[in-house]
């Protein structure tokens, strides 16, 4: 699907918000933080601005967010300037998210403006701040926000530039407050973890409620997830996107969470999409030496794997191979040292980068979306 970003679910990603704080243990591998560096050193000084003062390098060279988080106005225009002739999935905010309590509300109304403006073309906003969006989107002064954004939005771009649709647009809704839902926009929440999901979705119930189509981001997916039953009655009105981690710190996902999540979500009609394994993929092991590990009675056949190698549990937990494996192995892998007794579940999984593991589970390629809007 993906035109010119590389997340496989999106054509577009925006970096309408950079800059970010860290919000729980999905956060710890993000990779925006490093984006954010590379670009606030970039040539292309209009570049480099919009990450500045974002991301710090430590005494210790890690790149971290500074807590300073940017809105960056200008990016929302791509979308008023879009042809008509291409209905296209926009993710919004890439570097950032949008319900940071550093973004002002008219801020968070200006992405639902360009939304009313272009019809045509679908957002995705996804949070792990589901608190504020519940209050930003059942907050009745919302609309009208959004509506003098709109016209403010539309000032901003010369007229001849400008697509038509937006203007035609702006005539056509004029001081109607039933402009909430959008059914060209997707918000959705992350969830690495049960926690998080529960938490989550506490205040993503009332959003649905409301009539939005709703989007789960499990990525990085770091523990199994069972998906509420009034969660999976939505049906093809939600999105769940799943995916292991990328990065050098990268930690695995269990291959029973995938077909677990996919078990849940087929029969319940939800639109499943697995983004990518991540780094690492499963290890087939011959018979005898799978039998072993399964029974937790022999970690002798495991010894050959220590370098590059982690096990996991489906649970979570994981660990590199042996008592004896370099210190570096354990601390790369974020993984307990510990001799491996592997028992019940227990999967071998060998580090080989996002390209190689790809994203097939058994076989096939779940990449189910929302329908993009039809062209105005
Ligand atoms: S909320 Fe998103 S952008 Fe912010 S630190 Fe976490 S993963 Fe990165």
């Amino acid at each position: 699907m993906s035109t010119d970003s590389a997340i496989r679910w999106t054509h577009r990603a925006l970096p309408l918000v950079t800059g970010c704080d860290y919000e729980g243990p999905g956060c710890r591998s993000c990779y925006a933080p490093r984006w954010a560096y590379r670009f606030s050193h970039h040539p292309n000084a209009q570049l480099a601005a919009r990450y500045q003062g974002t991301v710090a390098k430590t005494a210790s060279s890690r790149i971290v967010w500074t807590g300073h988080v940017r809105y960056n106005d200008q990016v929302l225009h791509t979308l008023l300037l879009v042809s008509r002739r291409k209905q296209l999935r926009w993710f919004i905010s890439r570097d950032g998210d949008l319900f940071h309590s550093q973004v002002t509300d008219a801020q968070i109304a200006r992405v639902f403006a360009a939304a009313l403006l272009r019809p045509d073309q679908q957002l995705i906003l996804l949070t792990k701040r589901a608190t504020r969006a519940r209050s930003f989107l059942a907050d009745p002064g919302s609309a009208a926000l959004i509506q003098d954004e709109a016209r403010r939005l539309l000032e901003e771009v010369p007229e001849k530039k400008r697509c038509l649709l937006a203007q035609h647009r702006l005539q056509e809704f004029g001081t109607s407050n039933s402009i909430l839902p959008m059914a060209n926009v997707v918000v959705g929440f992350s969830a690495e973890d049960q926690r998080r999901f529960d938490e989550r979705w506490v205040e993503f119930r009332e959003i649905a409620a409301a009539g939005w189509m709703i989007a789960t981001s499990a990525e990085p997916l770091l523990r199994p997830l069972l998906l509420p039953s009034d969660y999976l009655a939505l049906g093809d009105r939600v999105w769940l996107i799943v995916g292991g981690e990328s990065g050098p710190t990268a930690r695995p996902v269990h291959p029973a969470w995938l077909r677990s999540l996919r078990d849940q979500c087929v029969p319940a009609g939800v639109l499943f999409f697995v983004k990518q394994w991540g780094v690492f993929t499963e290890v087939a092991l011959a018979g005898a030496v799978q039998a072993n590990i399964l029974a937790g009675t022999t970690t002798e056949e495991l010894v050959g794997y220590a370098r590059d190698c982690i096990v996991v549990w489906p649970d979570g937990r994981s660990a590199v191979p042996e008592r004896s494996a370099p210190w570096w192995a354990a601390q790369r892998f974020g993984a307990d040292r510990e001799t491996v007794r592997p028992g019940e579940g227990a999967v071998l999984m060998r580090r080989v980068g996002v390209a190689s593991a790809g994203y097939l589970l058994d076989g096939q390629d779940w990449d189910r979306s929302p329908p993009l809007p039809a062209a105005a």
